[in-house]
């Protein structure tokens, strides 16, 4: 009965060791969990500085000669990015809504997304 008492209670000590081993990598996976998803958010509030630190440059309100490359570089691939779009709205006889911003018919009068009334300038013929 002795050897019985101890085998047991051997056991029950070692699946405690186990378990507290399993409350601990259980405890650390959250810790990890959580210090990803703080890390996601810093992310994020790093890019919306660096997008308020952008505009106060392209407005004129802030100079800084470190940031000239990366701003040009920023300049470049919107650029690129807004010949696509204009590529695609051509292709799809769209045009960009003014006000909204939202892709309109070529042809309509109105934004059927706001409302707003659409000129026809040549003025702001700015591709090609
Ligand atoms: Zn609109």
């Amino acid at each position: 009965m002795d050897f019985l008492d101890d085998v047991v209670s051997k056991a029950k000590e070692a699946i405690d060791i186990a378990s507290k081993k399993t409350g601990d990598a259980v405890a650390v996976q959250k810790q990890k969990f959580d210090i990803a998803a703080i890390e996601s958010k810093l992310a994020k509030d790093f890019q919306s500085l660096g997008e308020l630190y952008y505009k106060k440059i392209k407005s004129g309100k802030e100079t800084d000669e470190s940031a000239a490359a990366i701003v040009n570089a920023i300049n470049e691939k919107i650029g690129k990015i807004n010949t696509l779009k204009n590529e695609i709205n051509s292709i799809k006889h769209k045009r960009i809504c003014p006000e909204c911003g939202a892709a309109v018919d070529d042809t309509s009068n109105y934004c059927n997304s706001c409302g707003a009334k659409l000129t026809y300038e040549n003025a702001e013929n700015t591709d090609e």
